[in-house]
């Protein structure tokens, strides 16, 4: 039907009403955060429909499928348009639908299926065993899985695995020459048993475009629109397909080269930098006012851009239309569980005295092991909450390992924790650890033996397989001294034994990224300083793993989000509470060591931008995943070194409440 006649005057500023109504052609729009350029884009598909332009015509891609979702409901609500009559979403759920229709153009079959990260590796590792039996075995080569992350980052990034190699992975500098061989193989198999990863969805959308001209043609002539929200978080394959989808260039793109923030997954604010040299005749547009927060939000914001290094970047300072409020807060804690205490006082006085909705109050943090006290606190005040990101913490791989084997120790009849940690070993696969398992049962049994201590003995050993032998030792007397601990000592000394054993020695092994990984499970240690018997500990995680777990999260129920500050791109929320940040937190110790802060910053400022009316800045004195005692820490840098007038200290003495 009929588009019926929209107001665009009344709904837009003048700057965007200007990006709204632009003239086709290339256009690009560079604002900071809350500026209204998802609202530009959002309005500027309503436009075209107003002047004629079919849904079918408009492709629009989105960091989230849910963002694009949201964004074509508020279409829909304007122009009475369904979003099923879009083609929106994310690069991969779009590469994939281009894929199922046009893939055979490339000798794609349309049945083809997709991997997951984890049928990815395992397709990878077996790729390469055909090539080099010993690979694996060798330890100081990469594990499957930090070997598919170059890979992967060097298609992403368009480098070649050697600059890949060098740029990003210098440890893995001897061996680069051998990984061409392994990507080729790997590519093979996927060819062969018709399946794809999730790089292949881009990259099979990219060589489509390259090598099948009449596909190109077909999709340039079809899409005769296309719109891009954040797009200075695309990486080098992303901007190839909308160069290539777009060669008419009819092209928005919104971005904010401050907001950069996935660097480490190959986005290059570069692109929006070239983007007006890849589309000759680049309309800018800029917006300047934010809608979003308040004046003393955006003053201490604009005081985070301020204290970028001069460089490569668009200059921008974020004028404020709303009314004056209170100067964001920054909470000084002595430690985690101070900051949950604080959190949960807040809040509470959020939603009762001043009626917040849980909705609108979100907690973010950098990683999170740090928000763990902060979970904690919630749980047992019986606060709703959501962890609304990836990966959580106790479902992380290494997490679930190591609570694996503590629960194991624990209860030895506890069969799934040992086959968690015994495929661990090398060769051991599923049946091996029931093999083994049994054989250690009646072992116990027969001899009326503790059955850990029946792991260690000869009769077990001899089913073990030759190539785990080595470390079969080291993995029984770790966890004979881990069952030892469990009779003498309080659950975080437990915790502490584990990870300094044998689980310790397979995490340096098994993850590039290891350093990371020991760091959240040190958070363990100091989450567990709260529960003197182990089987408390080990319920609360359980009990907080159920809170949280998918299945039952309704997301429309009320609940107060807990999140990543990469996850909350593009969001806002009322109040934010920003946790953890403490110097070597955030920005982290990685970061600090690399000496460049700079991704750690823009994400910084991604998240005090997150936040309408209230922004909450705490960070703990003392880190106590460190043990007892503790270690000091200071303020994050990104705080000390803002003007002190951009907010108002307040510092927590827990004996005399606040
Ligand atoms: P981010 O960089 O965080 O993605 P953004 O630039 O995309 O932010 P939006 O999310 O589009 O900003 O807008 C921020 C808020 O300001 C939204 O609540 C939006 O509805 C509101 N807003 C934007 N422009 C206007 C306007 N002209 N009038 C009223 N409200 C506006
Ligand atoms: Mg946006």
């Amino acid at each position: 039907g009929a588009i019926p006649p929209i107001d665009f005057r009344a709904l837009l500023n003048d700057e965007q009403f200007n990006a709204v109504t632009a003239e086709p052609g290339p256009l690009l729009v560079l604002a900071g955060a809350g500026s209204g350029k998802t609202r530009t884009l959002t309005y500027r598909v309503a436009y075209l429909l107003s002047k004629g332009v079919k849904p079918s015509e408009i492709l629009l891609l989105t960091f989230t499928n849910k963002a694009a979702k949201e964004m074509l409901h508020r279409v829909h609500d304007l122009t009475g348009v369904e979003p099923a009559r879009f083609w929106g979403g994310t690069f991969h759920s779009i590469g994939h639908r281009v894929l199922r229709i046009h893939g055979e153009a490339i000798n794609l079959p349309r049945n083809f299926t997709i991997l997951d990260a984890d049928e990815s590796e395992s397709l990878l590792k077996q790729a390469v065993e055909e090539q080099d039996k010993l690979f694996f075995k060798d330890k100081t080569n990469p594990r499957p899985g930090p070997l598919f992350s170059v890979l992967s980052l060097s298609r992403n990034t368009q480098l070649s695995i050697d600059d890949t190699v060098v740029q990003y992975f210098p440890q893995y500098s001897e061996i680069k020459m051998a990984l061409p061989a392994f990507a080729s193989a790997y590519a093979a198999k996927k060819r062969e048993q018709n399946v794809c990863d999730y790089d292949d969805l881009l990259e099979h959308w990219l060589t489509l475009l390259i090598k099948a001209p009449e596909v190109a043609a077909y999709f340039a002539h079809r899409f005769r629109h296309v719109l891009v929200d954040e797009y200075q978080d695309t990486n080098t394959l992303q901007a190839q397909i909308i160069d290539k989808i777009a060669t008419h260039h009819r092209v928005m793109a919104v971005g904010d080269d401050a907001q950069c923030i996935y660097s480490w997954r190959g986005a290059d604010f570069e692109n929006i930098m070239t983007f007006p040299e890849r589309h000759p005749g680049t309309v800018i547009h800029r917006i300047e006012t934010n809608y979003r927060s308040t004046p003393q939000i955006l003053a201490l914001a604009n005081g985070v851009l301020n204290a970028q290094p001069k460089g490569r970047h668009f200059d921008k300072e974020l004028r404020a239309s709303r009314a004056n409020a209170q100067k964001p807060l920054v909470v000084q804690c002595i430690d985690d569980r101070e900051q949950g205490d604080f959190i949960i006082k807040r809040i509470r006085s959020l939603m009762e005295d001043d009626g917040v909705s849980a909705n609108e109050i979100a907690i973010l943090y950098r990683s999170h092991f740090v928000a763990l006290e902060t979970q904690l606190a919630l749980s047992k005040a019986g606060v709703p909450y959501q962890i609304t990101s990836g990966v959580k913490f106790f479902e992380r791989q290494h997490v679930r390992d190591l609570v694996g084997l503590i629960s194991f120790v624990y209860n030895p009849s506890n069969q799934t924790g040992w086959n968690r940690i015994a495929v661990l070993l090398p060769k051991i696969g599923e049946k091996g650890a029931q093999k083994i398992y049994s054989a250690a049962l009646d072992h116990a049994k027969l001899m009326q033996r503790d059955f850990i201590d029946a792991l260690a003995t000869d009769d077990v050993k001899s089913k073990v397989p030759k190539d785990a032998k080595d470390e079969w030792d080291s993995f029984c007397s770790s966890l004979a001294e881990v069952a030892e601990t469990m009779k003498n000592d309080k659950p975080f000394k437990v915790v502490e034994m584990a990870i300094d054993g044998w689980y310790g020695d397979y995490l340096r092994g098994a993850f590039a990224d290891y350093i990371d990984r020991l760091e959240e499970l040190k958070a363990m240690v100091g989450f567990a300083q709260r529960f003197d018997e182990m089987q408390d500990l080990l319920a609360q995680i359980v009990l907080m793993n159920g809170e949280t777990s998918d299945r039952k999260v309704d997301p429309d129920a009320e609940a107060i989000k807990l999140t990543t500050v990469h996850q909350a791109k593009g969001l806002e929320y009322d109040v934010v509470f920003v946790i953890g940040l403490a110097d070597g937190m955030f920005p982290g110790r990685r970061a600090i060591e690399a000496g460049d802060v700079e991704e750690e910053r823009r994400l910084f400022y991604v998240a005090v931008t997150r936040a309408k009316n209230e922004l909450y800045l705490c960070y703990p004195k003392v880190a106590t995943r460190a043990g007892p005692g503790g270690m000091l820490l200071q303020p994050s840098r990104f705080i000390t070194e803002l003007d002190e007038k951009l907010y108002d200290p307040l510092r927590l003495k827990r004996s005399f409440g606040w």
